[in-house]
């Protein structure tokens, strides 16, 4: 049977060293987060997010936004945080109502601030292997996990199931920079269980149930997925059948999920660190 891998644990691990750091610091570092609209999923997912910080002792400010913001009033507000001193990371709570344009929102957050690494400055600085750079959170917390369990990438064969921007893109640059042989499928590839089973390290960044059901011996599975089923919030892969093949598997809930959130909170730090530096 798979060892699982708590992300609850390391994540509370993480946590616990992001509070020591911040409890020696004069000054606090600050998170503004945005909400536009009120999608119940983000409200929750910024709630939690407030929560921690302030657990942390940093400050943290919530502009929850309507949700029929105009884009170029949406746009004044990160200009104004782009340009507080106060702040040192932003955060625009996805998804954004349609009438928004994603791209041009996220790209105004100042590059330095960027907390969750999507700007284009960014993102381009993560794909051309310069660092340092902000790593997006979930990838990040996932390589994170890979670490603290020893698990080595180098020369391994790696499946990335899902090609979003904010998990499948950065995750499958991240492997690469660790030396990994990267496969990326998606909603056109085809035989993607013969790929599953050819593969020595399977991450799952899909949002569909069941989606990964069978793996090699020893096989290592991360699930990003989220799935909320009437029986509770499921991953995309079929955990019991999986993890009596697999050398190594992430639950849902208690895997990626925590790791994501203890990323932001350590890309915060970071961020207010360099500023530090830059500004005083
Ligand atoms: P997304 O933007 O919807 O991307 C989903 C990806 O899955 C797309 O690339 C899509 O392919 C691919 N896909 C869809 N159907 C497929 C199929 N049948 N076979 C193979 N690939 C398929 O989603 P996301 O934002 O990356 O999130 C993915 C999942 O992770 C969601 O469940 C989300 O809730 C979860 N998530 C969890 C965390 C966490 O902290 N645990 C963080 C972020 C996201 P195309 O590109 O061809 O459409």
């Amino acid at each position: 049977m798979a060892v699982i891998i708590d992300g609850k644990k390391i994540a509370e691990k993480v946590i616990d060293n992001i509070k020591k750091e911040v409890d020696l610091l004069e000054r606090k570092p600050k998170l503004a987060v945005i909400l536009v609209g009120n999608n119940p999923a983000s409200e929750i997912y910024v709630r939690n997010k407030q929560k921690m910080a302030l657990k942390l002792g940093f400050d943290s400010v919530v502009l929850t936004l309507p949700a029929d913001i105009s884009e170029e009033n949406l746009l004044e507000q990160i200009y104004i945080l782009n340009e507080d001193v106060n702040i040192n990371a932003i955060l625009v709570q996805l998804p954004l109502p349609a009438h928004l344009n994603k791209q041009r929102i996220l790209e105004a957050i100042e590059p330095l601030k960027d907390v969750d690494g999507f700007t284009t400055h960014n993102f381009g600085r993560l794909s051309l292997g310069y660092f340092p750079c902000v790593v997006p959170c979930t990838p990040k917390g996932i390589v994170r996990l890979l670490d603290e369990y020893d698990i080595s990438l180098e020369g391994k064969k790696v499946l990335v199931i899902g090609r979003s921007n904010i998990v499948g893109k950065p995750i499958s640059l991240l492997m690469q920079n660790r030396n990994a042989t990267v496969t990326m499928a998606h909603s056109k590839t085809k035989n993607l269980e013969e790929l599953i089973l050819s593969n020595d390290i399977i991450i799952s960044a899909v949002g569909i149930t069941n989606i990964v059901n069978q793996v090699s011996k020893g096989a290592v599975v991360i699930d990003v997925g989220i799935n909320r089923t009437e029986n509770g919030l499921k991953g995309d892969v079929n955990f019991e059948l999986v993890s009596e093949n697999a050398s190594y598997i992430t639950p849902v809930p208690g895997g990626v999920g925590p790791m994501t959130i203890a990323m932001l909170m350590e890309n915060t730090l970071e961020l207010f660190k360099i500023q530090e530096k830059l500004l005083f």
